[in-house]
C-alpha cells in the first residue's frame, strides 16, 4: 500500500454520465415530436377522406336533380304535344288552359335546366328555347288554321313548320339527359370507389398509425423510466456525497487536530529531547493515517472506474497470510491470530500487492470490531477449483440485514460500539473490487455479539481478469 497520494483523475464526461442523458433527452424529443406527427397525419388522412366523400357526394346530388330537371322537361314536351293534339281535335276552353299549363310546365322545366345547370346547359336551356318558342308559333298558326276550316293549310303547317321544330326540341333535350344521367352515374360511381378506398385503406393506415403511436409510446415510456432511473441515481449519489462529505471531513478532521496539537506543543513549549521524538511519533503516525485514507480513496474510485490493472505474477496465498498475520502481532497483544493453512495449496496468478490489501483489511477489521478482544482465525482451504480464505473474529458481529450493505461504498454500521471505532467505510470495499477484478467473491457470515466470519473465494488456476467482474 503506497503511503503518499496520488493526484485524483478527472472523470471524464461520458464517466460521469452526460452524454447518455444528453441522448436520452434526444429521443424523448424525437419521439414526442414522432407522436404529435403520427397524430397529425391520421387526422389529416381522416379529413381528407370525408372532404373528398362530402364533395363528391354533393357532385353526385347535382348531378342528380339535373338529371331529374331534363326528365321532367322531356315529360313536359311530351304533355305539351298531346295537349296541342287534344285541343286540335276538340277546341274547347278547358283544352286550351291545359295546352297552356303543358307549355308553361315546359318553360318552367327549362329554365330549371338554365338556373342549375352549368354553361353547357344554359346554352342548351336558350337553344331549346328558341326552338319551343318557333314551335309556340307553328302551334298558333296550326290552331287558326284548324279555327277557320282550312285543313289542307293545317297539314301543312304541322308537317312543315311545327313538327320539325318539335322534334329537334325534342332529339336536343334528349340527348342533353342521355349525357346526365351518364355524368350522375359515374359521380355515383366515383362515391362507390371512394367509399371503397375508405373502407380497405382506411383500417390498414390506422393500423400502421396505431403500431407507430404505440412504439412511440413504449419508447417515451422507456425514456421516461430512464429519467426516473437517472434522478434515482442522482438522489443516491447526492446521499453519498453528503456521506462522502461527512465521513472524511471527520476522519480527516481527527488525524489534523493530532498533528495540530502535537506541533503546536512542539513549537511553544520547553520539550525534552525523548518528548520531541514521542510526539514527532505521534504527528508521523496521524500524518501516515491521513495518507492511508486518501491513498484509500483514490484505489477505490480507480478501481472502480476500471482505472486500475492487476499484476499477473505467481503469488503464494499462505505467505501472504502467513506475513500479515506476523505484521499484525506486533501491536494486537489481546487478539491471538491464529492460521490454519491449507498445505495442498498451489500457487495462484494474481497480484500479491491487492491481494495483501484484501488480508489486511479483513484482518484490520477482525481486531478493531473486537474491541474487547480474542481471537482471529485466519484460514485457508482448498476446494476444486478455487481457494477460500477466511478471516474469523469474536467481536462484536454484524446483523443479518447490513451482511451486504457493508461492502458499499461509506457505509458504516453506526452503534454506540462502533462510534468510538475509527473508519471510513472504504475497506470493504476495496477488498470486494480486488476480489472481484481477480474473479472471485466476497461474502460475510455472522451473528450480533458473537462474532463475524469474511470469506473469499478466488479461482485457483485462473488468471486474474483486468476489470470487475460480476460475480459476488
Ligand atoms: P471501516 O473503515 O468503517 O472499517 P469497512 O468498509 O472496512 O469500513 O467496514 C464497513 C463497516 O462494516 C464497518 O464500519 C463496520 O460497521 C462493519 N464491519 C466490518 N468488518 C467487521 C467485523 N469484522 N465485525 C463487525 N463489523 C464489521
Amino acid at each position: 500500500m503506497a503511503d503518499g497520494p496520488t493526484e485524483p483523475e478527472t472523470p471524464t464526461e461520458a464517466e460521469a454520465g452526460q452524454v447518455p442523458r444528453e441522448a436520452s433527452a434526444v429521443v424523448t424529443r424525437a419521439a414526442s415530436l414522432g407522436l404529435a406527427g403520427v397524430v397529425v397525419c391520421l387526422a389529416a388522412f381522416s379529413i381528407f377522406g370525408a372532404y373528398r366523400m362530402q364533395t363528391q357526394i354533393a357532385r353526385a346530388q347535382h348531378e342528380e336533380s339535373l338529371h331529374a330537371s331534363y326528365a321532367r322537361a322531356i315529360i313536359a314536351i311530351r304533355a305539351e304535344d298531346s295537349s296541342v293534339v287534344e285541343y286540335l281535335l276538340d277546341p274547347s276552353l278547358e283544352n286550351r288552359t291545359a295546352m297552356d299549363q303543358a307549355t308553361y310546365a315546359l318553360i318552367d322545366a327549362i329554365n330549371a335546366i338554365e338556373v342549375h345547370g352549368g354553361d353547357a346547359d344554359s346554352q342548351l336551356a336558350k337553344s331549346v328555347m328558341s326552338v319551343h318558342d318557333r314551335y309556340v308559333a307553328a302551334s298558333t298558326r296550326l290552331v287558326a288554321a284548324v279555327v277557320i276550316g282550312d285543313p289542307a293549310e293545317a297539314r301543312r303547317i304541322e308537317l312543315i313548320d311545327a313538327k320539325p321544330v318539335f322534334d329537334a326540341m325534342r332529339s336536343q333535350i334528349d340527348a342533353a339527359a342521355e349525357a346526365r344521367a351518364a355524368a350522375a352515374l359515374a359521380a355515383f360511381a366515383e362515391v362507390q370507389a371512394t367509399a371503397r378506398w375508405l373502407l380497405i385503406e382506411s383500417p390498414v393506415v390506422f393500423l400502421i398509425g396505431f403500431s407507430l403511436l404505440f412504439g412511440l409510446w413504449r419508447i417515451l415510456e422507456q425514456s421516461h423510466r430512464a429519467a426516473r432511473e437517472t434522478y434515482r441515481e442522482i438522489a443516491q449519489l447526492s446521499k453519498l456525497r453528503s456521506e462522502f462529505v461527512s465521513i472524511v471531513s471527520h476522519e480527516f478532521r481527527t488525524p489534523l487536530t493530532g498533528i495540530q496539537g502535537f506541533s503546536e506543543m512542539m513549537r511553544d513549549e520547553n520539550l525534552t529531547i525523548p518528548e520531541m521524538r514521542e510526539y514527532a511519533g505521534d504527528i508521523n503516525k496521524d500524518a501516515r493515517r491521513l495518507a492511508r485514507l486518501i491513498t484509500d480513496m483514490l484505489d477505490l474510485d480507480r478501481m472502480e472506474s476500471g482505472r486500475m490493472t492487476l499484476n499477473s505474477e505467481p503469488v503464494d496465498l499462505n505467505r501472504i497470510v502467513a506475513e500479515t498475520a506476523a505484521q499484525f502481532r506486533l501491536n494486537a497483544a489481546d487478539h491471538p491470530i491464529e492460521l490454519e493453512l491449507d498445505t495442498r495449496l498451489r500457487e495462484l496468478v494474481g497480484d500479491a500487492d491487492r491481494l495483501t490489501q484484501v488480508v489486511t483489511n479483513l484482518l484490520s477489521n477482525a481486531i478493531k470490531y473486537s474491541p474487547t478482544g480474542g481471537a482471529v482465525e485466519l484460514r485457508t482451504e482448498r476446494a476444486e477449483k478455487t481457494v477460500v480464505l477466511t478471516v474469523t473474529d469474536h467481536g462484536m458481529g454484524i446483523a443479518e440485514e447490513h451482511l451486504e450493505k457493508i461492502f458499499d461504498r461509506y457505509s458504516r454500521l453506526e452503534t454506540t460500539e462502533t462510534r468510538a471505532i475509527q473508519g471510513t467505510g472504504l475497506g470493504l470495499p476495496i477488498v470486494r473490487q480486488i476480489v472481484q477484478m481477480c474473479s472471485g467473491r466476497v461474502w460475510a457470515t455472522s451473528e450480533t455479539g458473537r462474532g463475524s466470519v469474511f470469506h473469499v473465494e478466488l479461482p485457483l488456476m485462473e488468471a486474474i481478469s483486468q476489470g470487475p467482474s460480476a460475480a459476488a
